[in-house]
């Protein structure tokens, strides 16, 4: 992504844009930084990698017993057809 410092119809800059952004998603994160890495599923289910705690799935959640749900990093939800 290329950044410029024209500023878009909002008045805002790319950079200011995305700062915004990435306040916004600290600022979700910080409202899962309690979760306990030992009582979630941490990982991608297709590629193994370490997900944030937003993704995580509770080991003892109802969908994780039923429904066999874990977690999915952004490059592999992608991949999906988000019709489930
Ligand atoms: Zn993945």
């Amino acid at each position: 992504m290329t950044l410029t410092e024209e500023r878009g119809p909002d008045g805002r800059t790319d950079a200011e844009r995305q700062a915004a952004w990435l306040a916004e998603e600290a600022r979700f994160e910080a409202g899962f930084a309690s979760r306990k890495a030992a009582d979630y599923h941490t990982r991608c289910r297709d590629c193994g990698v370490f997900v944030k705690k937003s993704r995580w799935v509770k080991k003892d959640s109802f969908d994780a017993i039923k429904h066999q749900q874990r977690p999915l990093c952004s490059p592999c939800w992608s991949e999906y057809d988000h019709e489930y």
